[in-house]
């Protein structure tokens, strides 16, 4: 199964992607994941953009295309993937086309968690709290400031990756605003139509 999740910081990629990962025995590739760990570990790549994801920013393009272009080649990718937080932008979906082509293979499905942004401030909030109580350490990210700017990155530079894929016909749109558990029956009803409309 390969996978595209699109939807705004907040819409529930993460929660989704790690139960497609069990079902489907698949990686999730989450370029923010990758980015992060590149952060804690100190390298180039993570000081030069530690400081564009505290602020909410994407970073450039080329950074998170060769970052997925690497990890393609994983034996572990092999049995496909699930894309969370990648592509982000329109070039990167391009990137994404090539980098694809050059290996033979095509995407089963690309989804959209469409949720009301008016919600999305108030799961963050609630996504920080939870963290907390639990213990964890919270996303350097999820703070009011930097969210707003994730969000307006999001309408500005992501929305028009979905306007991309509907007009190729790859979109599906599922409703994030669902129970978790009816988000999960959507995304598996949708990749069951995606697999049988492809034969
Ligand atoms: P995420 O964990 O997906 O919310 O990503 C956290 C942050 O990492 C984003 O706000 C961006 O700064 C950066 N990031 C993650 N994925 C991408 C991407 N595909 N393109 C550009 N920046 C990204």
């Amino acid at each position: 199964m390969r996978l595209v999740l699109l939807g705004p910081p907040g819409a529930g990629k993460g929660t989704q992607a790690a139960r497609l990962v069990k079902k489907h025995d698949a990686p999730q590739l989450s370029t923010g994941d990758m980015l992060r760990a590149a952060v804690a570990a100190k390298t180039p790549l993570g000081l030069k953009a530690k400081a564009l994801m505290d602020a909410g920013s994407l970073v450039p393009d080329d950074v998170v295309i060769g970052l997925i272009d690497e990890r393609l080649d994983s034996p572990d990718c092999a049995r496909g993937f699930i894309l969370d937080g990648f592509p982000r932008t329109v070039a990167q979906a391009e990137a994404l086309q090539d980098l694809l082509d050059r290996r033979g293979l095509s995407l089963d499905a690309v989804l959209e968690l469409a949720v009301d942004e008016g919600a999305l401030v108030d799961r963050m909030r609630k996504r920080v709290d939870e963290t907390l109580a639990a213990g964890g350490a919270v996303r350097a990210d999820d703070n009011p400031e930097s969210f707003k700017m994730r969000l307006e990155a999001y309408r500005a530079q992501t929305a028009p990756v979905s306007a991309h894929y509907a007009g190729r016909r790859q979109l599906t749109k599922i409703d994030g605003m669902a129970p978790i558990d009816e988000v999960t029956a959507a995304v598996d009803r949708a990749l069951v139509d995606a697999t049988v409309g492809r034969g």
